[in-house]
C-alpha cells in the first residue's frame, strides 16, 4: 500500500549556506545505497525533506520496502523515515484514503491489544490549503471512528502507540502510520577521509561508526603478527570491517603484518616500552598508507586511562610519532559506555569472539606507564634499520575492497 518513503534530516537542516552540499551528498548516498539491488528507485529533495518513489510510481512489494527500511536505518545523515502512501492536496482524497487504511492498520494493532492509544498528527505546509493543521486532525479523527470499533481506540497524545501522520503540501500530501530510526550525524563524503587503525576489540569499530556519523568516510588499517596470530585474527578482522562498511559505499581494508617490526623491537628494545612502541611504529604505517591513498587522519579507540598505553603521558608520546591529526573519538569515554553503542550498533557480538591480537606478541609483563619521547625515540633509534622496516610493512599492505 505504501508508495513512498518519507526521509527526515534534522542537523543538515539547520545548515547555512552550504546546506546545499549535504543535501546533494545525502541523496547520493541513499542513491547509491539503494541502487545495490538493481530496482529502479527515485530519490527526490523537496523542501527540507528527501523522498523515495519508484520510478513508475508503483506501490512498493513487501521485499523493496524491507530492503529500502534496512539501508536507511544505516544512512548517516538522516534522523527518521515513514513508509508513506503519497496522495492528492485534496480533503476527500485524504479522507477517502484514511478510511481505506484505518481498518487495515488498526487489525495488527488489535490483534495483540484490547485497547490502542493512538493520535493523529497533521502538518500543513501548504498555507492555501483551507483547513489548518488542527481541523484537519479533527477531520481525520472522525474518519478513523468511523470506520474502526472506536471503544477499542484511546486518544492520547504523549503515549500513543500509534499516529496516524499527515502532511499536507502545495505539490502533494502524504500518510504515514510509522517512524522508524536513521542514525543521525552528517551523511558520509561530506568530509575528508580517514584511516581507522582497526583492532578486533571493541573500542576501534565504536570510533570507526563514530568517524562516519560526522561524515568521514573510513577506511581500515589492521595489523596481524603471522605466524604468530592465527588465521582468525584476520578473518574476524574482515568480518567487522566488512560490517562497519555497510553504514557507507566503498571502503578498503588493509592488512599488514607487523611481525618483523615487532622482533626488532623484541630484540633490540627495552620490554616494558613495547606497547608504546607498536602503537608509534602502527601510527607511521598508517601515515605512510594515508599519503599513498589520501587519508587526511588517523583514527584509533583510545580512551585515556583505559590500559598502560593510554595514559596522557604515554598517549602524548605515541601522538607524537606522527605530524597526522589522530581521531580518538572514544576519548573521554568509559567502557560501559563504548559497550552501550557496540551492542546498539552490532558490533558488540562481532568484537566478542575471541581471537589473539597483534598487540600481544612479545608483550611484555609489565607495561610502562610513564615515558617520555626522548626515551622512546633513544629505543626506537636502537633499531638500525628502522624506517626501512616501517616502509617495507607499508607496502606491502594487503588491500581488500570491501
Ligand atoms: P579493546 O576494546 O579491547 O580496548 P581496542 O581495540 O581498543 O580494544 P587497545 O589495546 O585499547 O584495543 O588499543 C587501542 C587502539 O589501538 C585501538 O582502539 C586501535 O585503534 C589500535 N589498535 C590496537 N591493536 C591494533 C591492531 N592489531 N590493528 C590495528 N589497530 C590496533
Ligand atoms: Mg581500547
Amino acid at each position: 500500500m505504501y508508495n513512498a518513503v518519507l526521509c527526515r534530516y534534522h542537523e543538515i537542516a539547520i545548515k547555512g549556506n552550504n546546506r546545499h552540499m549535504f543535501e546533494r551528498c545525502l541523496m547520493d548516498n541513499i542513491h547509491v545505497l539503494l541502487k545495490k539491488d538493481g530496482i529502479d528507485f527515485d530519490v527526490k529533495r523537496v523542501r527540507g525533506r528527501v523522498w523515495i518513489e519508484k520510478r513508475d510510481l508503483s506501490d512498493f512489494t513487501e521485499n523493496e520496502l524491507a530492503f529500502v527500511k534496512k539501508a536507511l536505518s544505516r544512512t548517516f545523515g538522516l534522523e527518521s523515515f515513514s513508509p508513506a502512501v503519497k496522495i492528492k492536496s485534496e480533503m476527500s482524497v485524504i479522507e477517502a484514503k484514511v478510511a481505506e487504511l484505518t481498518p487495515l492498520i488498526l487489525a495488527d494493532y488489535f490483534a495483540k491489544k484490547e485497547v490502542v492509544k493512538f493520535r493523529i498528527r497533521a502538518r500543513r505546509s501548504d498555507k492555501e490549503f483551507p483547513l489548518c493543521s488542527k481541523d484537519i486532525e479533527i477531520a481525520l479523527a472522525k474518519v478513523v471512528a468511523d470506520n474502526c470499533d472506536s471503544s477499542r481506540l484511546k486518544v492520547d497524545l504523549d503515549h500513543a502507540e500509534l499516529t496516524f501522520g499527515c502532511e499536507v503540501r502545495d505539490e502533494f500530501s502524504i500518510l504515514f502510520f510509522e517512524e522508524c530510526k536513521s542514525p543521525g550525524g552528517l551523511p558520509v563524503g561530506c568530509n575528508g577521509k580517514a584511516l581507522a587503525l582497526l583492532s578486533g576489540g571493541i573500542d576501534s569499530p565504536v570510533a570507526c561508526y563514530m568517524t562516519m556519523k560526522r561524515g568521514c568516510p573510513v577506511e581500515y588499517l589492521s595489523f596481524h603478527s603471522t605466524p604468530y596470530t592465527p588465521l582468525e585474527t584476520t578473518d574476524k578482522i574482515k568480518t567487522i570491517a566488512a560490517f562497519l562498511n555497510t553504514y557507507q559505499r566503498g571502503g578498503r581494508l588493509f592488512l599488514c603484518n607487523l611481525v618483523e617490526f615487532q622482533k626488532a623491537v623484541r630484540d633490540f628494545c627495552q620490554p616494558r616500552y613495547r606497547t608504546i612502541l607498536y602503537r608509534r611504529g602502527m601510527l607511521r604505517i598508517g601515515e605512510a598508507i594515508a599519503a599513498k591513498y589520501g587519508h587526511l587522519a588517523l583514527l584509533t579507540g583510545d580512551s585515556v586511562g583505559q590500559v598502560a598505553s593510554q595514559t596522557i603521558e604515554n598517549m602524548s608520546t605515541i601522538d607524537r610519532a606522527t605530524n597526522m591529526l589522530v581521531l580518538r573519538p572514544l576519548v573521554g569515554m568509559d567502557k560501559n559506555e563504548a559497550i552501550r553503542i557496540a551492542t546498539a550498533i552490532g558490533s558488540m557480538e562481532l568484537s566478542s569472539v575471541q581471537v589473539p591480537d597483534s598487540c600481544i606478541v612479545f608483550s611484555p609483563s609489565q607495561a610502562a606507564t610513564h615515558s617520555t619521547v626522548e626515551l622512546i625515540e633513544a629505543e626506537e633509534q636502537k633499531i638500525a634499520n628502522y624506517s626501512e622496516i616501517i616502509a617495507e610493512i607499508a607496502e606491502n599492505a594487503e588491500i581488500f575492497q570491501l
